[in-house]
């Protein structure tokens, strides 16, 4: 039976699994080794709404500490500067799945010539606006959010609460591992210390120590799907630019650039394929079209792709040491947080004695996720057809999407119904159908069944429109936001200190 859990890496992945473990399953003697010395990775800032409710909600961490301590911003979606309509939202609410009562089709039909402002969210974020007014002026925070978060403060901030929950940190670096029949039986520390525990996490970001090299599990590359291997990172301190309610991805010669919104710093960083230019080419198209960035901003290396299996004998990788891709969809977090919870299901359910099929499953559903995501990301390049360079080029022709070909197919015929979800190739999708209408649609996808839109379908259409615009425009933008929740009189739903 578990007893002793040994996490490796105090980044985010390690301290949210930590924090998963102690707190769902609290008899549990929970440790985190890390090396001062390596560090945290430090990017990683946008996030999903599975996030507010792994912290919040799952963890029980309270609304107001995390406020204070993380100091995030809202991020309502994201804004695509991508394809041919040159720009569209991708909210975290149903815009195109969706069907209005008055009109005989869903959405997706009607944005031939525009689409935007489908619903409150989508509204608000053109508007550049995080929330609606309550009756008394205060914003009215939705479900429908995400955070904009700074990886170190949003460490800090765990690292504290995992303090305070019984978690046991311990610095060193660890230099190897010993096996036996059941998985690692120890980890050594550079300074001669042994550790032991009956269960292992790895969170050692891209190292992997446990998983990839201990245990030498094979890894699964992405790289017939995402090509992208290298980010130029370089942000500035925020001083006139307003605090947008979203993340932006602007497509770039041979990538993406992401730009993500902190109170007082804008954190930009440019996504780009090795193949397809070098270093100082991609930094300095980077500085070109970001003159505020530092001169001479950082270079991360990474690979897409993730292990065979996440979870092997006694361990279980999550965070980067599990697998890797780009932030195009803000992924890494969302996906530490439900598998962290699969993970409390699976060893509550068995008693803390894991079975082998259990494990079995827990590795074909969190494989699942990463096939999704990597199908999911690769049709954001696939199907952008604005830019005429060698790489875009490259991404229209070669891009793999076998793993959602029949998707693709049925849409092609029949367009943005419903009926397309029962094409998707795995019954969980974090994107849902929707996710993968908003890049179709967004991305002007043709498809041949066509609706014609009569004149009275296109005022209804444009009547909602306004009225959302409308609404929208007397919101409250995120600095205003930010002003009420940080009052000492604000109350998150009655939630005390803790
Ligand atoms: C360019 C880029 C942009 C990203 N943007 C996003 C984003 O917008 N949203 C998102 O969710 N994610 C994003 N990510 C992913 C992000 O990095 C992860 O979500 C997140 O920070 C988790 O990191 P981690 O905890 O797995 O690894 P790390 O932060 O690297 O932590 C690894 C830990 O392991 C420890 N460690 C490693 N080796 C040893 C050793 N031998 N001995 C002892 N300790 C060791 C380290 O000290 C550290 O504590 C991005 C990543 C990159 C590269």
């Amino acid at each position: 039976m578990i007893q002793n859990i040994l996490v490796l890496g105090s980044g985010s992945a390690g301290l949210i699994a930590a924090l998963s473990l102690k707190r769902k399953i609290p008899q549990l003697n929970v440790r985190i080794v890390r090396s001062p010395d390596i560090g945290v990775i430090g990017v990683g800032e946008g996030t999903t709404p599975n996030f507010p409710k792994h912290l919040f909600d799952y963890l029980g961490i309270s609304r107001r500490r995390f406020y204070q301590l993380a100091e995030p911003t809202w991020k309502l979606g994201i804004r695509f500067l991508w394809g041919e309509r040159g720009r569209f939202d991708y909210t975290f609410a149903p815009q195109l799945d969706a069907k209005w009562s008055d009109l005989p089709m869903p959405n997706g039909f009607y944005c031939d010539d525009e689409f935007s402002c489908l619903d409150a969210p989508a509204a608000l974020m053109r508007a550049d606006k995080a929330f609606h007014r309550q009756p008394n002026g205060a914003p009215d925070i939705q479900p429908w959010h995400a955070f904009h978060i700074e990886n170190k403060k949003f460490v800090e901030m765990l690292e504290i609460i995992a303090r305070e929950s019984g978690i046991e940190f311990i610095d060193g670096r660890v230099n190897g591992a010993d096996r036996g029949p059941q998985g690692v039986t120890a980890v050594h520390l550079e300074d001669g210390r042994k550790l032991e525990a009956d269960f292992y996490v790895d969170a050692s970001g891209f190292r992997s120590e446990l998983l990839g090299r201990a245990l030498e599990e094979p890894f699964e590359s992405f790289g017939s799907t995402l090509f992208c291997d290298r980010a130029v990172v370089g942000g500035w301190e925020r001083t006139d630019e307003p605090i947008l309610p979203y993340t932006t991805a602007e497509q770039m010669d041979a990538g993406w650039c992401w730009q993500i919104e902190h109170e007082h710093h804008v954190n930009r960083g440019y996504v780009f394929s090795s193949q397809a230019i070098s270093d100082d080419e991609a930094a300095a198209e980077f500085l070109r079209k970001n003159p505020k960035a530092p001169a001479s901003p950082r270079i991360v290396k990474f690979r897409s792709g993730c292990y065979q299996r996440l979870w092997v004998d006694n361990v279980v990788a999550v965070g980067n040491a599990g697998g890797f891709v780009e932030p195009l969809e803000a992924t890494a977090l969302m996906i530490v947080c439900s598998h962290c919870q699969t993970l409390v299901d699976f060893l509550l359910h068995n008693e803390l004695e894991p079975t082998p099929s259990m494990r079995d499953l827990y590795n074909d559903l969190v494989k699942d996720t990463w096939h999704d995501i990597r199908d999911f990301l690769g049709l954001h390049y696939k199907v952008n057809t604005a830019l005429d360079t060698p790489f875009w080029r490259h991404c229209r022709e070669d891009t793999d999407l076998s793993g959602i070909g029949g998707l693709l197919d049925f849409y092609e015929e029949n367009g943005p119904t419903g009926f397309c979800r029962y094409r998707m190739p795995r019954s969980q999708s974090d994107f849902g159908i929707e996710g993968y209408f908003v890049m179709l649609v967004g991305n002007k996808v043709p498809y041949r069944k066509r609706h014609p839109v009569t004149p009275q379908e296109k005022a209804i259409w444009e009547a909602r429109r306004q009225s959302n615009i409308l609404q929208a425009s007397t919101a409250l933008t995120v600095k205003e936001s930010l002003y009420f929740v940080r009052h000492p009189g604000w109350s998150w739903y009655g939630e005390g200190a803790g």
